[in-house]
């Protein structure tokens, strides 16, 4: 029997290193420090490929994305999401709903939660109802509360297309 759906989940960390602004979802938050990173660090979305990935059963983000090649210096992380959705709907599924929380006390997702949400339907080609994104602190606990560094968590639920 063919299953009716599938489910998801990805998690990505990125230590937070010199610049002003990290990549949230696609946009871009002001902030105090930058993400050291291959790409542009953006765990939203790596968080978020490496649901669908898992939801197809395609391995990791990392396998698609090696970061040890140079083609994927400094990218786009929009361009990860793109592919992982191109695979989703290749392999005859499309997304029913996405829900990714972002895990730090700094940058504050809320002034930009709608704005993320937006860009991130965008690039899956779905309705924003069916994207959301939450934020939390770890009361000051681990890397996050020592703001060492960002974490997102990313769950994703397939139907068949
Ligand atoms: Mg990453």
């Amino acid at each position: 029997m063919t299953a009716a759906f599938r489910i998801g989940q990805g998690y990505d960390v990125h230590a937070f290193g010199p610049g002003d602004h990290v990549m949230l979802g696609g946009v871009r938050v002001a902030h105090e420090f930058g993400v050291l990173a291959h790409s542009d660090g953006d765990v939203v979305i790596h968080a978020l490929c490496d649901a669908l990935l898992g939801a197809l059963a395609l391995g990791d983000i990392g396998q698609h994305f090696p970061p040890s090649d140079p083609r994927w210096r400094g990218t786009d992380s929009r361009l990860f999401l793109r592919h992982c959705q191109e695979l989703m709907l290749d392999a005859g599924w499309r997304l029913g709903n996405a829900d990714v929380t972002v895990i730090g006390e700094q940058p504050k997702v809320g002034p930009h939660r709608e704005e993320i949400r937006t860009a991130l339907a965008d690039i899956l080609g779905v309705a924003r109802l069916q994207v959301s994104v939450k934020a939390t602190t770890t009361e000051g606990l681990g890397f996050e509360g020592r703001r060492e560094g960002i974490a997102a968590q990313a769950v994703v639920l397939l139907v068949r297309a």
